[in-house]
């Protein structure tokens, strides 16, 4: 592969299980966007807030939920509650494309937002149909950064499995800054308009991984949970070692086995990889 003989030179990295970070949906398992990599699968595998209010003790929360047909996730109407609630507990808060009002309000709850970095006209159109352009999702990024700690999420063959965005968000994010990255990979979900495409080739994906590698020396590089499983998943995971990534969430068994073998220092994470 092409670049990984320059590669910085890594010699630890961590391993995140996040049994200890609950997935909440602020909507339940309702979501008016039906996004073409979704349709609201995702959310059926989270905790509706009622159910986690009331019977909840886990030392952090991913607060997501399904979006408004403008793209932004409805976080705004439950602050109050999840601030009520919070004591001392973390949240990672997936909000789409929020609006300034909201920005303001959520900062205060916060310690973290996850945000879906998308820069491709075509890919918005095609997979959210939200209305919404590239320059939408920059604003909104810097936005947040003025106030919150943002960890951009970079879906790898978000556009039915063709890498086509991907290297060109990279360059804007090298251009506003940002103080780690998140990728995360395009899977086919069944029932979904994308239930019929195929992941992104490997090859394609571990040179994405290489040049942000490249590109992002210094900051924090997490391979995130969602991502095929499977015998992609022990590739990918095992690029993801040896190119230097900083983090693997969930990684397969043979990429701690090549960590091992790499003499690495490897750490364990319990929780949502960005907190
Ligand atoms: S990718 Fe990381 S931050 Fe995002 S949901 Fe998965 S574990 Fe949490």
């Amino acid at each position: 592969m092409e670049g990984l003989g320059r590669l910085p030179d890594r010699s630890s990295i961590c391993f995140a299980y996040p049994h200890k970070t609950r997935p909440v949906s602020v909507t339940g398992p309702s979501c008016e966007l039906n996004c073409a990599h979704c349709g609201g699968h995702y959310l059926q595998h989270m905790q509706p807030l009622a159910a986690a209010v009331a019977a909840d003790d886990s030392p952090s929360w991913l607060v997501s939920g399904g979006c408004r047909a403008d793209g932004s996730v409805p976080v705004g109407e439950h602050l109050a509650q999840l601030a009520a609630v919070k004591s001392g507990r973390r949240y990672n808060m997936h909000v789409g494309l929020v609006g300034e009002a909201e920005i303001e309000q959520l900062a205060a709850v916060a310690d973290c937002v996850s945000f879906d970095f998308v820069s491709d006209d075509p890919t918005i159109r095609e997979v959210f149909g939200n209305g919404r352009q590239a320059a939408d999702y920059i604003a909104c990024y810097q936005s947040l950064r003025r106030r919150v700690r943002v960890m951009p999420h970079i879906c790898a063959g978000l556009k039915g499995g063709q890498i086509s965005g991907e290297y060109r968000a990279l360059e804007i994010l090298q251009a506003l800054g940002a103080e780690a990255l998140t990728f995360i990979i395009f899977m086919p979900t069944r029932g979904t308009r994308f239930g019929d495409r195929k992941p992104p080739d490997i090859t394609e994906v571990a040179r994405l991984l290489t040049h942000a590698r490249l590109n992002f020396p210094a900051i924090p590089l997490h391979l995130g949970c969602m991502r095929p499983g499977g015998r992609y998943r022990e590739e990918i995971d095992k690029w993801a070692v040896r190119i230097g990534f900083d983090t693997v969430v969930n990684p397969a068994p043979a990429a701690v086995a090549l960590a091992n073998k790499l003499g690495l220092t490897i750490s364990r994470g319990e929780e949502c990889c960005v907190l």
